[in-house]
């Protein structure tokens, strides 16, 4: 008897391997690969369905780039090695990888918006969130996440999408882009001070945005626990205040506690949890329905087994061992009250629900 319905995408495709930024990177084509060697392990197939990607086109990237911009990305085609930014590099395939990353993405929207699915995650190269509209940055070539919600803006009119970036860094490009409106409400949390240096408290939007950039900086060392009491008490009442219509997933995992960057000490089951409650919000107010997309993380064992664990809470099986990552939530929030409380300080008049 086959219980569980396949209503989880999976994008992938091995020509994001081919994006190779070189010796002593980190951002590496090896970390797809791993999440690709799960993706076919039996549990996983049974409960998820591949997503082929498309490229991106021209017109969907001018929804956020710069048009001198993609054109600097495609004049990097077939050339040895382009040096964007410090950390940002090319191989002679990479400006097709992040063509077919946007595409992915897109796709990933798509089949979640018009109901083929219920939620998706994308596994992609290169990364998003810190690419900005006219420059390259932090392993990122172009912005995944805000194509994504411009997609889903002009294909199919939404006008509230929930952006949330877990990843260790803060997501500047995205803050950046969605800065000044509302129709995006962008929660971020993210080790702080930190690379790319942006993403303090009172960064909170401008004009008609105002409000809706809730910034969630962090010290090392935050655990399962932490982060979990910070998605339910300053992300889920926002969130069901807000109402998205879609949610949005920056999914990094080099807070986890074996990431050679991150200082942090999230488990793998801890992002299953995360990903329990943002499935929670998506159900409470659209359905399910999320996309998810790949971001950072480093250590490539880790990311593979964070990635399943998500993926297996996204397509509704049980949390393994949830007792005991959620021993301590309830009953005292520790050293994560304070950012709890000051959060809520500086976002209390834009929400009621704080
Ligand atoms: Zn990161």
């Amino acid at each position: 008897m086959d219980i569980i319905r396949k209503k989880t995408g999976v994008v992938r495709d091995p020509r994001y391997l081919c994006h190779d930024p070189g010796i002593g990177q980190m951002e590496v084509p090896r970390r797809l690969e791993s999440i690709y060697q799960m993706l076919d392990e039996e549990e996983i197939q049974s409960i998820t369905r591949t997503i082929a990607p498309r490229f991106a086109t021209l017109e969907e990237l001018e929804m956020v780039h710069d048009p001198r911009y993609i054109e600097l990305i495609l004049d990097t085609a077939g050339e040895q090695r382009r040096y964007l930014d410090p950390d940002t590099m090319t191989s002679p395939l990479s400006c097709e990888a992040a063509w077919l990353a946007v595409g992915g993405v897109l796709e990933a929207v798509r089949l979640v918006l018009e109901s083929e699915v219920e939620n998706s995650f994308a596994f992609v190269r290169p990364p998003g969130h810190h690419a900005e509209r006219n420059r390259a940055m932090g392993f990122c070539l172009f912005n995944n996440a805000c194509l994504a919600v411009e997609f889903a803006r002009r294909r199919f009119g939404l006008e509230r999408v929930l952006v949330v970036d877990w990843d260790l860094h803060h997501g500047n490009g995205i803050q950046h882009f969605f800065y000044e409106e509302p129709g995006t409400l962008f929660f971020s949390t993210h080790r702080f001070p930190f690379f790319p240096g942006t993403g303090d408290f009172d960064e909170v939007g401008r004009g008609r945005g105002e409000g809706f950039t809730v910034n969630v900086p962090l010290d090392a060392q935050k655990n399962d626990a932490d982060f979990a009491n910070l998605f339910r008490y300053l992300l889920v009442p926002i969130a069901l205040e807000y109402q998205p219509e879609l949610i949005v997933v920056c999914a990094g995992f080099d807070t986890h506690h074996e990431d050679p960057i991150g200082g942090m000490k999230m488990t793998e089951m801890g992002y299953a949890r995360l990903a329990k409650i943002l499935k929670d919000i998506a159900a409470a107010n659209c359905g399910g329905v999320m996309v998810m997309m790949l971001e950072g993380g480093y250590d490539v064992l880790a990311l593979r087994n964070s990635c399943r664990q998500v993926l297996r809470t996204l397509a509704g099986l049980p949390i393994e061992g949830e007792e005991k990552i959620t021993h301590g939530e309830d009953s005292s929030l520790g050293k994560i009250e304070p950012v709890i409380e000051r959060v809520r300080g500086i976002h209390k008049k834009y929400w009621r629900n704080l």
